[in-house]
């Protein structure tokens, strides 16, 4: 019997050391220095979180999103999920654990189809932590469909020159480097005419014109950039992979990433929960506990089995992936958890701040934080809507067509071939069948 719900001990071991740690030692990171995660580290900061990127590496766990294939330690999903779901409850810990998005998946496509060259100069300080890597493919006209995108890379030469307008590119600001999507052959499909430069931020011609934020972050502290590059010239080696290969890179990019975000949801749904069962045992009302309210346990309930459910999920197909070593294979799952994620995030938070009242409402608890982050988990990587046709493309490759009018499971026409194959047992029988 091979179906195991259980982590093996020797990692399970690691987990509880993962969990101790970042509840003691990365959590108060959050509370002291919040939203400074993806900025360099000054002297101050340094000297706190140095110590504590040299002990995960010392429990071997800096920096391992990376297959063995590619040079990493080669965990493989399912155990890289259980570790993103203890990651998922602090925004430092990636920072301090060398696994957070976008470098994760920057640096999986360096590894992939970077040059010597380029891994030296681009992946190597990426993995080592020090410097930070930005993803520039959404344009402000076009997101959801990158056929519709229209920065142009004219080759001139031996350099590549780039124009066009780039927005919500994370961490630009803090960026070493940009992974840039640009039309480079416009005669033919988008699928075979973009690709991705390499470009250093300090590269000139890029215009970093205003910094996004998210939700009430004040306008300037944002960290999504609308870049205007103008005349950006970089030499012909900036082209990461092969010319044309912009849409090929980019599906191997998400792939592992997807699974990790998904563990880190459940990890931030968890904390939720866990909060909205303690008020429901604290807080009293009208004479009971909330916790003897049926609402309340509906709430609690439902938050649960949402819970439960999405997590197997979402180890299964993790567990798929390491099976099959093939993200193609494993597509429909991963979109699915994609699609699911933020729905399950949204209403465990939801419900959680429901029970909290007022409080749950206000900036002294995290709730509205949750709910904006769901919003966004139903939007970076891709709209909801775009992964449902994914979906629904691939569950329908499980089916064909009826062959007549009426469908396969139409009752009177399986009567009849019943009826047909039973024909001798039924001769002598009467009756309205
Ligand atoms: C926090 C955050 C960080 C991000 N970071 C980056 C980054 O680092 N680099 C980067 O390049 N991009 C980044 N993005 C951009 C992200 O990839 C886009 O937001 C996403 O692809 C959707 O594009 P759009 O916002 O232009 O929405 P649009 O393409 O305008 O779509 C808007 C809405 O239209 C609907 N819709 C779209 N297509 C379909 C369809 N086929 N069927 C039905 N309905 C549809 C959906 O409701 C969708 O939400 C980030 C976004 C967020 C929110």
């Amino acid at each position: 019997m091979a179906w195991d719900f259980e982590t093996e001990p020797e990692f399970a071991e690691k987990l509880d050391w993962v969990d101790t740690f970042v509840r003691e030692e990365v959590e108060p990171l959050d509370l002291v220095w919040p939203g400074l995660a993806f900025t360099p580290l000054d002297e101050n900061r340094r000297k706190v979180v140095d110590p504590l990127k040299e002990e995960v590496r010392r429990h071997d766990l800096w920096a391992t999103h990376l297959g063995s294939e590619l040079g990493g330690q080669g965990y493989g999903q399912l155990k890289l999920a259980l570790l993103n779901e203890i990651l998922g409850r602090s925004s430092w810990a990636p920072i301090v654990f060398g696994c957070q998005a976008p470098d994760t998946g920057n640096a999986e496509i360096i590894a992939h189809y970077g040059t010597d060259e380029q891994k030296q100069r681009y992946l190597r300080p990426l993995l080592d932590g020090e410097v930070f890597s930005c993803y520039s493919m959404t344009e402000p006209h076009a997101g959801a469909d990158p056929t519709m995108f229209t920065t142009r890379a004219v080759r001139d030469g031996d350099e590549w020159v780039i124009d066009g307008w780039k927005f919500f590119s994370s961490n630009a600001r803090t960026a070493s480097f940009l992974i840039v999507m640009a039309v480079t052959d416009p005669e033919v499909s988008a699928y075979q005419g973009m690709s991705m430069f390499l470009v250093p931020t300090d590269t000139p011609g890029i215009e970093i014109v205003r910094n996004v934020g998210l939700g009430s972050e004040p306008p300037g502290h944002g960290d999504h950039a609308l870049i205007h590059y103008e005349d950006v010239r970089v030499p012909a080696d900036a082209l990461l992979g092969g010319e044309g290969q912009a849409f090929a890179i980019a599906q191997t990019r998400l792939g592992g990433g997807r699974i990790h975000h998904a563990m880190r949801t459940i990890g931030m749904a968890q904390r939720a929960l866990d909060m909205m069962c303690e008020r429901a045992l604290s807080r009293e009302t009208q004479g009971s506990l909330l916790a003897d309210k049926q609402f309340v346990q509906g709430y609690i309930a439902d938050s649960y089995a949402q819970l439960v459910q999405f997590r197997l999920f979402v180890l299964y197909t993790a567990w798929e992936i390491d099976k099959y070593n093939d993200y193609k294979r494993v597509r429909k799952d991963i979109a699915t958890a994609k699609v699911v994620m933020p729905t399950v995030l949204h209403d465990i938070a939801w419900r959680a701040m429901q029970v909290h009242g007022a409080l749950g409402v206000s900036n002294e608890m995290p709730f509205s934080g949750m709910l904006l982050a769901a919003g966004v988990m139903g939007l970076a990587d891709g709209p909801t809507e775009v992964h449902k046709v994914t979906v629904a493309r691939q569950v329908l490759r499980g089916y064909r067509p009826s062959e007549d009018l009426w469908p396969s499971r139409h009752i009177p026409k399986l009567r009849a071939a019943a009826r047909e194959k039973l024909a001798e047992y039924l001769e002598h029988e009467v009756g309205n069948l």
